[in-house]
């Protein structure tokens, strides 16, 4: 076959035009469902939209309210962690409460004094790499352990 390239002959910037079955190694084109040699059932690509809960609208998967209608999405859509950050949903991975990282912000300043002035290099390092959502939890369960 003539036409037949080795993959690496692609440049970096050409998007490869066909897939590699996992399971009998033939290429397949990059749309097919199936793979026609075994039957190996290709995963489906990630959803590029979101539907909205109250008007099955199609959003972006990063937009935080319906372009539609305006619903905004609850926790109930998986959360880029960007969006998480923002939001204050989800914090480094955790589950966050809004109360908790109200509170978080609201101490993190008054220990942030306290601890700069008290020239503790160790906590000073601590403090400066703690985020502010996890100060409350911090306060949680140091006070359970005492
Ligand atoms: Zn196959
Ligand atoms: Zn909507």
């Amino acid at each position: 076959m003539e036409e037949e390239m080795p993959p690496h002959a692609l440049k970096d910037d050409e998007k490869p035009k066909t897939k590699k079955c996992p399971s009998c190694t033939t290429e397949a084109p990059l749309g097919a469902k199936f793979c026609d040699v075994c039957g190996f059932e290709f995963p489906k690509a990630p959803p590029k939209f979101k539907p909205c809960p109250s008007c099955s609208g199609l959003n972006q998967l990063s937009a935080t309210a319906c372009q539609h209608c305006g619903t905004v999405f609850g926790s109930d859509f998986s959360l880029s962690l960007d969006e998480a950050l923002r939001t204050g949903a989800i914090v480094r991975g955790m589950d966050i409460e809004e109360e908790d990282v109200q509170a978080g912000e609201a101490m993190a300043e008054s220990v942030r004094k306290v601890v700069m002035a008290s020239g503790d290099q160790k906590l000073i390092n601590v403090i400066s790499q703690l985020p502010e959502e996890s100060w409350a939890r911090l306060r949680k369960y140091l006070s359970e352990s005492e």
